[in-house]
């Protein structure tokens, strides 16, 4: 750092900001996480300078045994971590990853189901602002109005009047597990693909915590990032679906074969949507693998999970509404329709107290997504900081203090009053082994 401090002042000092927003606030982002320092160093290494097209073995490029080695140890270490059959390491994010699945087995204008925005769905699941959207005939799924859960009859009847090609399961703000054997079942009736998106609970699925997606569906893609705890980037999985032949036909050296799953899916990564891979940034995924393989993680794991039960449960007690009742892994989304406060007002005023949480829409809004009516809330990064459920249930009630306070004419008092608690929890759970730069 002392080089970049030298050399670029505008950059260092925009990182040290940054590390200091780390350090001292609290990450409540459910998306978020801190990688150790292993993997931010494999990420910062000199693997960023190397071309590297196509895949181990079989490259564009020449001087890849070294890379090579990265890549598939990234591979072994997902497969025996999630069970997989086939791996595809590459995608740079979760959205190149669904990218290429709905790139490899869907024409334009094919018809595709997935769970909607605003009730939890991610962008990629067929939302009218993203290519999933404006390429594909997206229909959407929501989650019922009284139980705020998914209801599969719903889901199924839906499937059956609009017939998809691909059904995708998954969210970015849904706090229960998902009936995956429920959705393969549909997706057979229909003659559906099924693709899992498992990018925020992949951590918890890992640790074998949630239910697992592998045997039942087609398709399973994660970020690589949130739970998972590794480096910022994307990764497609398949069971024993990857040897599903296409039925197309392909001429090779020695006659003609049928073209498999596992070979359209690489194809379409690269040369389909990507050029080289960030073979630092997959050497950083095998060292975050490596690390998710030790029983250490299993552990975090569960305590991301209690973390996030006593957190519900307190505020639960304080008189918030939590969507679908409460959670079973690490997030809830709070509804705050009754209390004084829009998603934007309480985000804002959360940053002003040190924590940082997102606005985010809830089932049936009546806002728009720059307000919203909802705060999502995870567990992640404040469990590998250490914090356990007591720290949990002070932190619920520091965001009531803040929340429950938003209208009185003290409210800048309370935050800086919160903030300087907030950095006394921080400092008490220094960032050592995760979170600080290599
Ligand atoms: N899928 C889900 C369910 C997500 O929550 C996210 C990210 O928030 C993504 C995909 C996209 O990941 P990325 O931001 O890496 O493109």
């Amino acid at each position: 750092t002392q080089i970049l401090k030298m050399q670029d002042k505008e950059v260092f000092e925009a990182i040290a900001g940054e590390t200091l927003r780390q350090t001292e606030t609290l990450e409540l982002i459910a998306s978020e996480n801190f990688t150790s320092r292993a993997v931010m160093q494999a990420c910062g290494s000199l693997m960023t300078n190397k071309y590297a097209e196509g895949y181990p073995g079989k490259r564009y490029y020449g001087g890849c045994e070294f890379v090579d080695i990265a890549e598939n140890l990234a591979r072994d270490r997902a497969k025996k971590l999630f069970g997989c059959q086939y791996v595809n390491v590459q995608p740079h994010s979760g959205s190149s990853a669904n990218m290429a699945v709905l790139f490899s087995v869907l024409k334009p204008g094919d018809r595709i189901m997935g769970l909607d925005l605003s009730h939890g769905g991610h962008l990629t699941h067929g939302s009218p602002v993203n290519f999933s959207g404006q390429l594909f005939d997206a229909h959407s799924y929501g989650v019922d109005r009284e139980t705020g859960c998914i209801d599969m009859n719903r889901v199924e009847e839906l499937a059956l009047e609009v017939r998809p090609k691909l059904i995708i399961c998954g969210a970015s703000a849904y706090s229960q597990g998902f009936d995956f054997k429920a959705f393969r079942d549909i997706a057979d009736k229909v003659g559906a693909l099924l693709m899992a998106d498992i990018a925020h609970p992949a951590g918890l699925i890992a640790a074998g915590l949630l239910s697992d997606p592998m045997p039942h569906c087609h398709f399973v893609t994660t970020t690589t990032h949130k739970t998972l705890r590794g480096p910022r980037g994307g990764m497609i999985m398949m069971g024993s679906d990857f040897e599903n032949p296409l039925g197309i036909t392909i001429r090779t050296k020695t006659g003609s074969r049928i073209k498999m799953m596992s070979e359209v899916m690489d194809a379409e990564v690269m040369p389909g949507i990507q050029g080289g891979p960030l073979m630092h940034i997959i050497a950083g995924k095998a060292v975050a693998f490596g690390e998710a393989l030790q029983p250490a993680f299993r552990e975090y794991a569960v305590q991301v999970r209690k973390n996030a039960a006593a957190m519900a449960e307190s505020f639960a007690g304080l008189g918030y509404n939590i969507v679908s009742g409460g959670t079973k892994n690490h997030l809830m989304l709070l509804d705050l329709r009754n209390k004084e406060v829009n998603g934007k007002v309480a985000e804002n005023l959360l940053h002003d107290a040190g924590i940082t949480v997102n606005k985010n829409m809830v089932p049936f809004d009546d806002k728009s997504p720059f307000v919203t009516s909802g705060i999502r809330i995870g567990t992640a990064a404040m469990t590998t900081r250490g914090m356990t459920e007591n720290d949990s249930r002070t932190v619920a009630g520091l965001i009531d203090r803040v929340i429950s306070s938003a209208d009185s004419a003290g409210i800048e008092d309370i935050c800086r009053t919160v903030r300087h608690e907030i950095r006394e929890l921080c400092l008490a759970y220094p960032l050592e082994g995760y979170g600080v730069n290599p």
